[in-house]
């Protein structure tokens, strides 16, 4: 039977993860999610005709599962609320809040806990991002597999063995979109300049990031081997290559990544 999962905090991660979950067939009559906002229950339940309620005591009471899905900020204010409660029913604690670590959750919430902490990324509200994942020693293997299925519903989930490897996944995958965003910016910026009209730019810049993404989650071959493939050599893709790695592509790209990883570290 599945398990009943309650949300608290009914925005656009808790929306995206009820709708994954939905369409993946769970039952909707095993989601709850709480706001404190009326728009934002009404929105909810509109939406995905589930129970959406004020009351977080109400909806963890009935609850095995509870994903705290508010912001960072309030977290440990929430935490505060729910405690009692979450001391009662001792469900599995799912977090997605960015740079909370599992050991603050637990201690806000007066104690061991199980919990999972996932660090999500924004493609996770279209139902393409990529999690990491991490367990504390509290939770069972069942529950890992439930915290897996139900982040599943957002994309890809990986675990991680150490909760510090999250900063890791938070420089790669967590601030990564942006990454991809910039160097698109940049391509679409020197199309315009090689003499394309914006909007055709724009448009090939998009489909080549996908087709590339495509392929190479498609392929056996890694991206060095997909890369060398369609590099003939002393053709046009060669003289830009060579171009990128004479400017040190490679070290850029590592040095932005241990500052991402370092600041994560910092805020934790
Ligand atoms: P959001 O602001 O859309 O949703 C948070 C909701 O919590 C709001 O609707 C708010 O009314 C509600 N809330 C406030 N106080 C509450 C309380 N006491 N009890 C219950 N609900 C309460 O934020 P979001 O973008 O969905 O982010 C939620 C979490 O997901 C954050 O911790 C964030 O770090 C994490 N996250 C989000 C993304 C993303 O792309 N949006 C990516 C990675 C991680």
């Amino acid at each position: 039977m599945e398990a009943t999962i309650c949300f608290i905090g009914a925005g656009n991660m808790a929306q995206s993860l009820i709708g994954g979950l939905i369409s993946s067939g769970y039952d909707k009559n095993k989601i709850i999610a709480t706001d404190p906002n009326q728009e934002q229950r009404d929105l909810v339940t509109q939406k995905f005709a589930i129970q959406c309620l004020a009351d977080n005591d109400q909806a963890i009471g009935q609850s095995s599962i509870v994903v705290l899905a508010v912001k960072p900020q309030i977290l440990q204010q929430v935490c505060a609320e729910i405690e009692n409660i979450v001391n009662q029913q001792n469900p599995l604690l799912l977090s997605v809040a960015a740079g909370i670590r599992s050991a603050d959750i637990a201690r806000w919430l007066g104690g061991d806990k199980a919990i999972v902490r996932t660090m999500p990324n924004t493609p996770s509200l279209i139902q393409s991002g990529a999690t990491g994942m991490f367990a504390n020693d509290s939770v069972s293997l069942e529950q890992k597999s439930q915290a897996e299925h139900i982040m599943r519903a957002a994309g890809l989930t990986i675990w991680v063995d150490e909760e510090p490897q999250l900063d890791a996944v938070t420089a790669l995958s967590g601030s990564g979109p942006a990454y991809y965003f910039l160097f698109m910016e940049a391509m679409e910026k020197a199309g315009a300049e090689l003499g394309l009209d914006a909007k055709t730019a724009h448009l090939l810049t998009l489909q080549t990031a996908l087709g590339a993404a495509k392929m190479a989650l498609e392929s056996h071959q890694d991206c060095q081997t997909l890369r060398r493939n369609v590099t003939s050599p002393n053709g046009t893709t060669e003289k830009a290559i060579q171009s990128f790695q004479s400017n040190n592509l490679e070290s850029i790209v590592k040095t932005a990544m241990q500052a991402a990883q370092s600041r994560a570290k910092e805020l934790a």
